[in-house]
């Protein structure tokens, strides 16, 4: 049961239906990347994942390894090992990263424990190395006043450090020149492995060239119209999606 498993999500913002009996189970050790064009509804899939209050479930079920995580608060489903990088990370002025990410390993001890601060530095230097961040940034803001790029390394830096079970990554590639996409490329295929599940959400077929997904899925109107292999993605470039409009159900 090491699955994240989406069966039938029905979700909607406001009165309108986003997600139709939306229906996606990714293996723990496994990259699963979802293409669709744009307002099909690949953030609401992930702001629903994460617990996002604009966006209503209506009907459904998410079972991480087996429980329903529909029930419980977003910091709770971050505790239970998802992890989510949006499309369009927040910025938190007054929080420094390395305060944020500390807070949030700290939130998963037991409690009287306390993080052990020597450590946790010299993994977070070790983790930005790897991205090529700058440790100028270890002080700065979260996401406060950064380019494109750096917002999506931060992202990964958090999702190196939490050592999630279950990674939604939303369009991480969009806004990333060549070298932004190979530094943030090369940090998730260095996590990548069997303890961790990976749903890459992308609009283009560039990022899959970095990060080779293990299935691709074809998203239309709020569902999965087909699923395949890497080479899915290549046709989808070279076809572009109008094509996909026809395999949707009456
Ligand atoms: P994608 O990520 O695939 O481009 P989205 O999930 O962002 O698609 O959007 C799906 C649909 O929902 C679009 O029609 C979009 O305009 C609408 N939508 C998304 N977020 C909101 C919101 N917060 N309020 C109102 N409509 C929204
Ligand atoms: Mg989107």
């Amino acid at each position: 049961m090491s699955t994240l498993e989406i069966k039938n999500l029905n979700v909607s913002i406001g009165d309108r239906p986003i997600l139709k009996d939306f229906t996606l189970t990714i293996p723990k050790g496994e990259v699963h990347a979802i293409m669709g064009p744009n307002g099909t509804g690949k953030s609401t899939l992930a702001k629903a994942l994460a617990g996002h209050p604009d966006y209503t479930v209506t009907s459904g079920e998410v079972l991480l390894d087996g429980k329903n995580i529909l029930e419980t608060e977003a910091d709770e489903r971050s505790r239970a090992g998802l992890f989510m990088a949006f499309q369009y990370p927040s910025e938190i002025p007054g929080v420094t990263i390395a305060n944020f990410i500390r807070a949030a390993l700290q939130s998963r001890l037991a409690e009287g424990e306390e993080l052990d601060a020597t450590a946790y530095y010299k993994k977070l230097y070790q983790k930005m190395d790897l991205l090529k961040i700058d440790r100028k940034f270890t002080s700065r803001a979260v996401n406060e006043g950064f380019s494109g790029g750096e917002k999506k390394r931060c992202e990964i830096l958090q999702m190196a450090m939490l050592e999630p079970s279950y990674a939604v990554l939303d369009e991480t590639d969009s806004g990333l020149d060549i070298d932004a996409l190979r530094i943030v490329a090369d940090g998730v295929n260095s996590l990548r492995g069997a303890k961790l599940g990976v749903l890459l959400i992308t609009h283009y077929q560039r990022l899959l060239n970095y990060i080779v997904p293990d299935v691709v899925h074809v998203m239309y109107d709020g569902r999965i119209v087909k699923s395949g292999p890497k080479e899915l993605a290549l046709e989808l470039e070279s076809k572009g999606y109008d094509w996909v409009k026809d395999l949707v159900p009456a």
